[in-house]
């Protein structure tokens, strides 16, 4: 009840809301067919019992987050190497991160869409997904890792607005138009607002997502990306997350990501002693380029 008058749920409702609930108990069977099917009964929260109560605790937990990324800017740099004793001049290529506030996107996208800022970010989302979140994000909350929203809903002309994106803008399952749209919203964006630096909540952020693979599952929650996309998360039993870590357990998908990782530094280093080092450079910026994260 505490953050439920935090986020401003009118007193009466709340009471309502109680009445509603002591009622529902006293018939069980007429509870179970009015609330929603995924489970989001709590016999100690009332707020899951309610959807508005459910997106304005997701609202709460976007608005508190700083919209800002790191972006990889890939930039090729000649280099002086020394090889079977010669000197010889190489071109490598340096990935630096530059920290981007993208904070005027979702309005911008909101306005674009003709809904308020809200509306546009949490309604877009797919409903029971917006449950699945709400008892995910209640948990790592509780579990004293502060989490916090930064992207949910993006339809395609907010992806049109992601930095670097030169992927399909309908493709996203942050909602684009191939996979339904406003109100089917299948991710959200995740870090830890934690700390009172960049570096303080970046670390913050990494513990919420080692949270993320070894208790998100309970929740009905994972990141398909891992640490490719650290933030994103979608349901596991959604297309995106089915088609990136398939039926395989946490741990599985963590080592074949580090096993992933492993094999394109292989690649890199053989790509480079075969002379094929354009080639590879080409695909290794479209791989940047293409993260389905990007602001
Ligand atoms: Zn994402």
């Amino acid at each position: 009840m505490r953050f439920v008058r935090a986020l401003g749920c009118s007193a009466s409702s709340s009471l309502a809301m109680v009445l509603s609930i002591g009622a529902a108990l006293a018939a069980p069977n007429v509870m179970l067919g009015a609330l929603d099917r995924s489970g989001a009964i709590d016999a100690d929260d009332q707020c899951a019992a309610q959807q508005a109560c459910i997106d304005s605790y997701l609202w709460s937990i976007y608005e508190r987050t700083p919209k800002l990324d790191t972006i990889k800017v890939p930039e090729r740099r000649k280099v002086k190497i020394k090889r079977k004793g010669k000197v010889r001049t190489v071109t490598k290529t340096f990935t630096t991160l530059v920290a981007e506030d993208f904070a005027w996107k979702d309005p911008a996208a909101a306005q674009h869409a003709g809904l308020s800022l809200s509306d546009y970010v949490i309604g877009g989302m797919d409903r029971a997904f917006r449950v699945t979140l709400y008892r995910a994000l209640r948990a790592m909350d509780a579990a004293g890792l502060e989490p916090g929203i930064t992207s949910a809903f993006r339809d395609d002309y907010r992806q049109t607005l992601a930095a670097g994106q030169k992927a399909r803008a309908d493709n996203s399952y942050h909602g684009g138009s191939r996979h339904g749209g406003y109100g089917h919203g299948l991710a959200a964006d995740l870090v830890s607002v934690k700390g009172a630096t960049r570096a303080e909540r970046w670390a913050s952020s990494q513990e919420l997502w080692k949270w993320i693979d070894a208790h998100g599952k309970d929740f009905g929650i994972g990141r398909p990306y891992l640490d490719r996309d650290a933030p994103h998360v979608g349901p596991i039993d959604g297309k995106e997350y089915i088609s990136h870590r398939g039926g395989a357990n946490t741990q599985q998908a963590a080592l074949s990501e580090k096993h992933h990782v492993a094999l394109n530094k292989k690649h890199h280093r053989l790509a480079h002693r075969d002379g094929h080092r354009v080639v590879w450079h080409k695909r290794h910026h479209f791989a940047l380029r293409k993260s389905p994260h990007a602001g």
